[in-house]
């Protein structure tokens, strides 16, 4: 008989979502009248229809591939060169920041990546990630191997935590020791915390002393209204020394369902072997997704590239302006109920602190019953969110009002 991958036995069943399900399953059961003013603010999902430049384009695209002349079969692995061009120009040098059309690789979603990144790097990496998480750095270590076993709380041996708490704005500090891969997401989910140039110079200046590798996730980095806050991680000098950036068009272009994303990695990137040589990470990233990946479809990437337009640019920013005018009135709706509320200012995602006495679950518990709303219980991403709740701004406007009347009309 064949051996299966016993890491996949250490994984903690994916409690949050489906435990939630349950719950809201359960209640609407019990009350259905209730059940028909459910809002949902759970799900990290976007809510809106493509911008009308990327249907435009998608359309077009699907006409050249109905015609033998314009057909297209296999693209580079990598992505095409006009979208690598378009992206690099756009996010990078448009902004005075140094990036190789050659630097990115388009890929099929951030998530993906995040996961796929350990294909290159060896498995004898000390590794720090935050808690509370975007729990895909940290199942996709389990499964290939890089921890050991959960304990009672969840936290997995061989994994550096960084604590995230109210005390340090849940942005996570570099740690005394010497670790060797860091993962990073700013703007934050679940907590909507967004990095300062001082805390991502800490960060680089950590990473260049001890040879670590940073990786950036800055899936919501078009949500950044205040200025200041780095958009890339490229913006610190010297990361493109110690970074690899993961950027996705999920949440700017509305992509979740589309699927299309893109990773930046410098050539002057490098990590060493086991007996100490040190050499660049590009080719083997790129010999990866050769290998491993056949490119992202034809379509997609023109979606994508029609992102750059000038239409694209106008469409995507009222996009997230409807999203984070929905995030102002939550956060205002939020602080009226006396609620401590962080996020929801660099991030589609308000983080706020449960009343004392309440754990994430019964404050959950308590909203879902009394408020009718589905929010998620910040305890399901790490110790460290225990005691506060996330509440996403990815809804329609009548419904972001509609959660703000009903969180000031709860009593604790
Ligand atoms: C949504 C999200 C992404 C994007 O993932 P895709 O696979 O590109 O859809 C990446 N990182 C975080 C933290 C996210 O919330």
């Amino acid at each position: 008989m064949a051996y299966l991958n016993e890491n996949y036995l250490k994984l903690k069943a994916g409690y949050l979502f489906p435990e939630i399900g349950r719950r809201v399953k359960a209640f609407c059961e019990g009350n259905p009248e209730a059940a028909k003013r459910l809002i949902r603010c759970g799900i990290g999902d976007v809510t809106e229809p493509l911008p009308a430049a990327v249907v435009a384009a998608m359309h077009r695209a699907v006409d050249e591939m109905a015609v033998r002349d314009t057909f297209k079969g296999y693209g580079p692995e990598q992505g095409y060169e006009w979208l690598r061009g378009a992206i690099a120009q756009n996010d990078y040098r448009a902004h005075g920041l140094e990036v190789a059309d050659d630097e990115i690789f388009v890929s099929d979603g951030s998530k993906c990546d995040c996961g796929a990144i350990l294909d290159i790097l060896g498995d004898r990496n000390r590794l720090a990630i935050t808690d509370p998480v975007y729990p895909v750095y940290v199942d996709t270590n389990v499964m290939v191997g890089h921890t050991g076993e959960a304990d009672a709380n969840g936290a997995y041996a061989g994994i550096h935590y960084l604590p995230c708490t109210q005390a340090n704005g849940f942005i996570p500090e570099p740690p005394q020791e010497a670790v060797d891969v860091v993962y990073l997401c700013s703007p934050n989910n679940p907590t909507g915390a967004a990095a300062t140039r001082e805390q991502l110079e800490a960060w680089v200046t950590y990473a260049r002393k001890h040879g670590a590798i940073l990786l950036f996730d800055a899936a919501y980095e078009a949500y950044i209204t205040q200025p200041g806050i780095p958009h890339s991680i490229y913006e610190i000098p010297g990361a493109r020394e110690c970074a690899i950036e993961f950027r996705s068009f999920s949440k700017n272009g509305g992509f979740t369902g589309v699927r299309c994303a893109f990773t930046v990695v410098p050539k002057t990137l490098k990590a060493k072997t086991v007996a100490g040589e040190s050499l660049p990470l590009h080719p083997l990233w790129s010999r990866r997704m050769t290998t491993k990946f056949n490119g992202v479809s034809y379509m997609v990437q023109r979606a994508a590239e029609a992102l750059y337009s000038a239409e694209g640019k106008a469409q995507v920013r009222a996009l997230i302006e409807h999203y984070m005018g929905n995030a102002r009135i939550l956060v205002a709706g939020a602080k009226a109920a006396g609620l401590t509320v962080l996020g929801g200012v660099n991030a589609p995602y308000i983080w706020v602190g449960a009343p004392a006495g309440y754990t994430s679950w019964q404050a959950f518990d308590k909203i879902l019953g009394e408020a009718n709303v589905v929010i998620t219980p910040g305890s399901g991403f790490g110790r460290n969110g225990e005691g506060w709740f996330r509440v996403s701004a990815f809804n329609s406007r009548a419904n972001a009002e509609e959660v703000s009347r009903r969180l000031q009309a709860l009593r604790w």
